[in-house]
């Protein structure tokens, strides 16, 4: 019995109400989207509280549901049999063809789940569970049904028009379909967290952009190509990204050259945060977001965020503001960015790094060091903009 089609379960989005259409609407557009990337044609539809996604061509049943399992919104991918609507004692013989095909081991235990949506069906749930379940049991012997923890929970919903038999239900991502929320713009950098900050922020709906910024001659070229290899690894979840990589070298340079080396980590960032604002508004993102953790590092407590924060107008979003390290470890590795995070290449915060930075920095101080930039702060900000470069980032597989 062929699997040619999908049950797509979703659960947040089915209670918000009147703009329940806007996001189902979202998830069918985004399942479509992906199901690009696989080989074959396939028609994706909605009815009442359901999305199917069903097979015109030949397909590869397990490159679909991995590309599904990228789609946020989706919590279940159920593969289906559909059969038309039909009299009883026809649904028990494809029931019965189904149990036989799918589960060749019959050594298992079962429990027949009916449901009914059609209501004037011949049989009604009670009874359809009772006769399904004791044909199923004459027809193979060593099977046997437990009610309380089933191997094998086998689901027949009799629909308007059609019949869905059904038992395996596969994890999807949850969150929300991508686009019902906004758009980010992400700090992205070669690091653990930001790529994991992306994934996060996005799965609950927004589209990211990102801004890099990289340090040549100081930062390779392999340092931007890792960059851009995990804009692609996270964009299998979040859509393509428009990767924007701003030089700053020369910011660095001249923040190294006038300012106080105790407080150089906090002042590039603050520039970073600006520069990020402003492409950010340009390409109409919401919010900036970041990897950053409390407590990881000197430029990440209290003080040091609240000094970066004081440079935006934008809000500035951190996902993972209290997780663990390890918490965030076993996400990338989860979502496959680990990997590609923890190659040796140089970043341009490292470089020009102090022996010991500031942890508690005041804003008052921070501002009247960045006085003696004055003179060529605005100039070396414009080139930055100026000069920066579009990467548009995509997968081309699941
Ligand atoms: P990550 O693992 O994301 O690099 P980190 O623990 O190394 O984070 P920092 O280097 O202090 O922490 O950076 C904090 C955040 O600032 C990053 O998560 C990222 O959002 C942003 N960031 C840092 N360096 C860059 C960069 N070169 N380009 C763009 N964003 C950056
Ligand atoms: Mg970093």
């Amino acid at each position: 019995m062929n699997f040619k089609s999908f049950l797509i379960k979703y659960a947040e989005i089915a209670i918000k109400g009147k703009n329940r259409y806007q996001f189902e609407d979202a998830l069918v557009h985004q399942i479509k989207n992906c199901l690009k990337k696989c080989d074959g044609t396939f028609k994706v539809s909605k009815t009442v509280g359901r999305v199917y996604v069903e097979a015109e061509t030949d397909f590869d049943s397990d490159e679909v549901i991995t590309a599904l399992q990228h789609v946020f919104g989706i919590t279940r991918i159920c593969p289906v049999v559909r059969v038309p609507d039909m009299g009883f004692d026809d649904l028990s013989e494809q029931v019965i063809r189904y149990m036989d095909e799918t589960y060749p081991d019959k050594n298992i235990t079962f429990k027949v789940e009916s449901r009914r949506t059609r209501k004037n069906y011949p049989v009604n749930s009670q009874e359809m569970n009772a006769e399904l379940g004791a044909r199923i049991l004459d027809a193979f012997p060593e099977i046997r049904v437990d009610v309380h923890h089933p191997d094998v929970m086998l689901r027949v919903e009799v629909r308007e028009d059609y019949i869905n038999i059904y038992s395996k239900e596969i994890p999807g991502p949850g969150g929300m379909p991508l686009g019902t929320a906004g758009k980010a713009m992400l700090l992205l950098s070669g690091g653990i967290d930001s790529p994991v900050a992306g994934y996060m922020i996005s799965k609950r709906g927004v589209f990211i952009d990102a801004t890099y910024f990289h340090a040549p001659p100081y930062t390779s070229e392999r340092a931007k190509q890792k960059v851009v290899d995990l804009a692609k690894l996270i964009s299998k979840y979040t859509g393509p990204i428009k990767l924007h990589v701003i030089n700053f070298t020369d910011i660095q340079l001249a923040i190294y050259e006038k300012c106080p080396h105790d407080e150089l980590t906090i002042i590039m960032r603050r520039y970073m945060m600006q520069i990020a604002e402003t492409i950010a508004k340009q390409v109409e993102c919401q919010c900036l977001v970041t990897g950053e953790s409390i407590g990881q590092v000197a430029s990440q407590t209290m003080q040091s965020l609240n000094c970066t924060n004081a440079v935006c107008t934008l809000p500035v979003f951190r996902p993972l503001i209290a997780f663990d390290k390890q918490d965030i470890v076993e996400i990338s590795e989860k979502i496959g960015t680990y990997e590609t995070s923890i190659l040796p290449f140089e970043d341009c915060c490292t470089i020009f790094v102090a022996k010991h930075p500031v942890t508690r920095p005041v804003l008052e101080d921070i501002e009247a060091s960045e006085v003696a930039l004055k003179d060529v702060i605005d100039d070396l900000v414009k080139t930055a903009l100026e000069t920066e470069e579009v990467i548009l980032c995509d997968s081309e597989r699941f």
